[in-house]
């Protein structure tokens, strides 16, 4: 394992059965309040994707908290991938349907200059349904996605099939 890897498996909160039973959920709470492993991540992500995309996006909620810091590390501006009925405006959805439940995410219509390079971060690749919905959103945006990036990926759920030929880091797999 790298140095960030055992930094992130030092700091992730195993909460059994939460949000319902049977579900291990991954709390970075220990991480978020740890500033020195929490920047460690940002520039460990930040410095494999520079000078390579144009422009970060995260997935609600905790990819903003990862995205947003990413996207300043780079010199970048950040997208929200936002659930359903919060962005104004013109905006493209993609229903998809969660390790616990279903969902819709959206983008603003105008979000992504044509033929961006986009770097997509959230904090955990479970069943990969979210991050597939995020990266249709960005095609159809008409930007391309050429990085995925999860601080955690629950390996033994395959998320990452769902996600074609893009190219997927996990910081630490489980
Ligand atoms: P999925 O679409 O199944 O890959 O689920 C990924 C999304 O759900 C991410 O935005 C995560 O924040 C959240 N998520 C799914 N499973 C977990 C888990 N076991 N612990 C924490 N977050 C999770």
């Amino acid at each position: 394992m790298s140095q960030t890897s055992d930094l992130v498996a030092a700091r992730v909160r195993d909460v059994p059965d939460f949000p319902k039973p049977g579900i291990v959920f991954k709390d970075i709470a220990p991480l978020l309040s740890d500033g020195e492993a929490f920047g460690l991540l940002v520039d460990d992500i930040a410095k494999r994707h520079s000078g390579r995309v144009d422009v970060v996006a995260g997935i609600e909620a905790r990819g903003f908290i990862f995205g947003a810091p990413v996207a300043l590390a780079l010199g970048l501006g950040f997208v929200p991938i936002r659930k359903a009925g919060k962005l104004p405006g013109d905006t493209i959805a993609s229903t998809y349907s969660l390790e616990y439940g279903a969902a819709e995410v959206e983008v603003q219509a105008d979000a992504f200059a044509p033929g961006a390079r986009v770097l997509l971060i959230d904090d955990v690749l479970a069943t990969g349904g979210t991050a597939a919905a995020a990266c249709e959103l960005i095609e159809r945006g008409g930007a391309q996605v050429c990085g995925l990036e999860f601080v955690i990926e629950l390996g033994f759920l395959d998320g990452r099939d769902r996600l074609g030929d893009r190219p997927v880091n996990a910081i630490l797999t489980v």
